[in-house]
This record gives C-alpha cells, structure tokens and sequence, in this order.
C-alpha cells in the first residue's frame, strides 16, 4: 500500500521521454532504443534506498506523538529524487527550513552539475584545462576532498573520470558501448594527480590536465546532504530525514522517538525489497551498487561504476556496499571507491577507517554474505533468510 503510494509520487517526478514500467513490485524506467539499433535500454531509478526508507519510517510515524507536525517536500533534482522529511512542533519553523533546504539543493546543483553549462564543474570542463578556472569556496573544498579521498583510495576514486562517464552516457538515453580508441583516450586522461588547486588573494583557481573532464557524481549526492543537515540545524530543526536518491542523513530522534531503522535494498530483488535493517541515529547512510544504472548491449550488463584503470564498468566481486558514518560527502566517495576496490581490498581498507561502518554483500560458493562491521553488528538486522551475516573485524 504505502509503496505503492511512493511509486505514485515518483511518475509525478519523471521526465516525458521516460515510461514507468512496474514490474515484481519493482519499478523500472524504461527508454526506448534509439532507431538503428537492436539493444534495449533499461534504465532504473536510483530511488532504491529510498522507497524502503521511507516503507519503514511510514511504518514508524504511525506512532508518532500528535502534536508533532511532519514536513516532507520533494522533487527531482541532482538527477534523482530529493525527498526532505521533517519532525517538530513547531509548523511555520519547519515550513521555512524545508523551502531553505530546497532553494539550497537548487543552488548547489547549480555549482556541482556537470549537466548545467553554467555551473563550476562545466565551466572547468570547457577550458578543458587550457588556462586556469576560478571557481567557489564550495566547489572547491569538494574537489579538495574528491582528491583526498582519490589520493587515499590509491585512484580507485578520482573525479576526473568525466570524459569515460560521458562516454557510456549510462543513464541517458544514448548510453553504448564507446569506441575502444576513444575510450583508452579517456583512461590516460583520467588521473587526479594532473588537477592542481591555486588558492589566492582573489579566489581559488582550478586548471585541470589537459582534455580532461571533471564529473563528480560520485560524492556531491553526499556534500549536498550534509549541507542540507548544516541548514535544517542552524533553522532550529530538531529531527530529520534527508533522502537524495538514496543518499541518506539522519538527525534527531525518529518519530517513533528513537533509532531510525533504515532498510537496504536487497541487489539482487526488485525495487523496494531490503536485506536488512541499520537501527542508526545522526548518521549518513550510502549504497553503492551496479544494480543503480545501468544499460544491456547483447545481454551484458553495464553499470554506471567505473574502473579508472580500465575505463569499463569495475568488475566488482561486491553485489552493494553500504557505508555509515558522520560525513555523507566521505561516505557517498567512499561507497563508489569501495564497490570499485572489491571486497578484499575494502576490508583491509575499512580497517583503518575508526569512525566509518560498513556492509559489503557478497556472493561466495557457500552464498550471499553481508559482510558487517564489527562496531555496527548489533545495529544491523539481517532479514534475508537466504543471506549470511559475517564480522569485519576492524
Ligand atoms: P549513485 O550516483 O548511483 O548514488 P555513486 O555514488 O556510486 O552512485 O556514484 C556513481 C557516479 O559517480 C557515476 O554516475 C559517475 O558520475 C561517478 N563515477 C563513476 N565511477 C567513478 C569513480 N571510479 N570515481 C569517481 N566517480 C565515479
Ligand atoms: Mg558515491
């Protein structure tokens, strides 16, 4: 009932050239191919996390005291659904903090998008690292931080992957498989290491390597969140859940005057079905997984996570990684770095990561396991019964 509902509110949200396909309780937007070509695309949404989420938090506000309000707004920006939830007494307060959160998005968008010419990221994208850009404060500490996580990550991060995302365009509907000149063209250009960051007396000036192209889709889902969280508080808002496209934060006590029990989408079933449930407060929780966007050519399946050193989709033993933690922008790079390390390399990784929590879904010959980190263990709630809980030991 209540899913269905969600779904509705989600049509009200997609653009023309998009039809909504229900499908096993699943929701599925499918594009139809370009002429002259045998392949279908199947697009799906990245609002995976977010119908659980918001199945649960229904669930919960059942309960909820009556003389607390709920404020939701949403809308679909960053390329996703954005859904604000707030909590409090006090209506007008709440009225004004969610119309700042959604001006807010907006502004933001307009710095970060890669879609939108005027924006920070395409007018560094246009020179194309001919000369240097100046670009904002924000935009910059983001790229400061993309590079810290790309240095950290040892590459398997880095924002300069723009030129073999816009490549594969996986997620528009001239999504194919590039050229394979073109496409090693576009692995030599991309290299974090080439950006360099000039703060000065007059502004902060970015060049970029030459030819290369910033995309930073993989952690400004995360800045916006936190941002937005920054907002509501210093707005006086006392309990919240910020939802963009399954980027989550979470503040307050839920309505059910408690943790807020967050459900993660299970990879491999239809939209809406979760494995398990992290009982969680004031925290950030991230998916990452191949099952968000992706195209089929020829019965392969390609996603929207790429390798840097290939330029293909990574080829990940992981099925999803979930990643918690206080910072989203950390956490939203995190989760596309890990699901590109695999599992070995992200458990050592999370090892030196004291204040990150983590499952990472795999599949091994004895079965599909929710690798768990040791400190989130009693939070998280397993509830595929085909699915076996482990430890990650940090
Ligand atoms: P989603 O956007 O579905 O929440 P992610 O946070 O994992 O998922 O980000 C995926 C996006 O990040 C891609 O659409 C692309 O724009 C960008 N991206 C893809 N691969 C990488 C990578 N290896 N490093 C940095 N950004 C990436
Ligand atoms: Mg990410």
């Amino acid at each position: 009932m209540l899913l269905r509902s969600h779904f509705a509110i989600i049509n009200g949200n997609v653009c023309e050239t998009i039809k909504l396909k229900k499908s096993g309780g699943g929701i599925q937007k499918t594009m139809k191919a370009k002429a002259g070509t045998s392949r279908s695309i199947v697009y799906l949404t990245a609002a995976a996390v977010t119908v659980i989420l918001m199945l649960l938090y229904w669930a919960n506000s059942d309960s909820a005291s009556r003389s607390q309000q709920k404020i939701q707004r949403e809308s679909y920006r960053l390329g996703t659904i954005v859904r604000i939830t707030l909590y409090g007494d006090d209506s007008e307060r709440l009225n004004k903090a969610i119309d700042l959160s959604m001006k807010e998005i907006e502004r933001l968008e307009n710095l970060l998008s890669v879609n939108i010419p005027s924006s920070d990221v395409s007018r560094l994208n246009s020179a194309s690292g001919d000369h240097p850009v100046k670009i904002s404060e924000e935009t910059a500490f983001l790229l400061e931080k993309a590079l810290e996580w790309s240095e950290r990550t040892e590459g398997a991060f880095d924002p300069t992957i723009g030129k073999i995302v816009k490549l594969w365009g996986i997620g528009t509907e001239r999504a194919a498989l590039p050229d394979p000149e073109e496409l090693r063209e576009a692995v030599r250009l991309t290299d974090f290491r080439k950006i360099s960051i000039v703060h000065k007396e007059d502004g902060i000036f970015v060049q970029t390597g030459k030819g290369q192209r910033i995309d930073l889709g993989g952690i400004a889902k995360g800045y916006v969140t936190d941002k937005i969280k920054e907002l509501l508080i210093k707005e006086g808002v006392s309990s919240a859940l910020i939802d963009l496209g399954g980027n989550i934060a979470v503040f307050g006590d839920s309505p059910k005057m408690g943790k807020w029990k967050l459900g993660i989408q299970h990879p491999f079933r239809p939209r809406g079905e979760y494995f398990g449930i992290a009982e969680v407060s004031d925290v950030s929780v991230v998916t990452s997984g191949p099952y968000e966007r992706y195209f089929e050519s020829d019965g392969v399946r390609y996603h929207h996570i790429f390798d840097p050193a290939t330029g293909y989709p990574a080829r990940s033993d992981l099925a999803s990684v979930t990643v918690i933690g206080a910072d989203s922008t950390d956490a939203d790079a995190l989760s596309t770095a890990l699901f590109v390390m695999g599992f070995g390399k992200s458990v050592s990784f999370l090892k030196d990561l004291k204040n990150i929590d983590a499952v990472l879904v795999t599949e091994k010959p004895e079965g599909t396991i929710a690798y768990v980190t040791h400190k989130l263990s009693g939070s998280f709630i397993l509830k595929e019964s085909d699915m076996k809980k482990e430890m990650i030991s940090q």
